[in-house]
């Protein structure tokens, strides 16, 4: 008699389980799907706003772009100094540590920018948020296997990225440039010839 009614009690507590079960489950799941729906929506989501290579209006020239912020620096001559006189700018990107110094000699004809790599290391996440996935591809591969990866060079004219690679040669409507690996100093050197 005592088990029977344990057998009974032991049934009913099982349907009223499997009950709970069949009403609850449903919206465990539909919740679970609706978050996973949302962190899908949310990582397809575009985060670029405007890409800083290709939807700038970039004056038609060639510039040494940092990759990891976006930011464009002119290799043009704006202004000749005077002879005898200097004008240096720079750049810093911190997580590559990466130092960017551009000379304007009066005394010289031409520009030089060096570019002293402390680490390889460029913030895929980061570049997600300032290209766009075209722009992003083309400046991964054309980094892949270089020295120098922080920085590359951005021809605004054609849209085209090239690497900042020791011996390269390149020149433009108004431009001639070369480029010189400085081993015994870790610097890249750019050499800069209005034509
Ligand atoms: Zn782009």
């Amino acid at each position: 008699m005592k088990n029977l009614l344990y057998n009974i009690c032991f049934g009913a507590c099982l349907i009223v389980l499997t009950i709970c079960i069949f009403f609850i489950s449903p919206s465990v799941y539909k919740d679970d799907a609706q978050t996973s729906k949302q962190t899908e929506k949310t990582s397809n989501a575009p985060v670029v706003v405007q890409c800083r290579a290709c939807q700038f209006d970039h004056p038609p020239q060639i510039y040494l772009l940092a990759v990891n912020t976006g930011n464009l620096y002119s290799l043009s001559r704006d202004f000749s100094p005077s002879p005898g006189s200097l004008s240096i700018s720079g750049a810093y990107d911190d997580l590559s540590k990466t130092s960017l110094n551009i000379v304007n000699d009066g005394k010289q004809d031409y520009i030089m920018a060096y570019l002293r790599q402390g680490r390889d290391m460029v913030s895929l996440k980061r570049m997600k948020t300032i290209y766009c996935t075209d722009c992003l591809d083309k400046i991964l591969s054309t980094i892949d296997g270089q020295t120098i990866t922080s920085f590359v060079l951005f021809s605004a004219s054609d849209e085209t990225f090239s690497p900042i690679s020791d011996g390269l040669q390149m020149q433009g409507e108004d431009y001639a440039l070369n480029v010189n690996y400085d081993v015994n100093n870790n610097k890249m050197q750019i050499e800069y010839n209005p034509i």
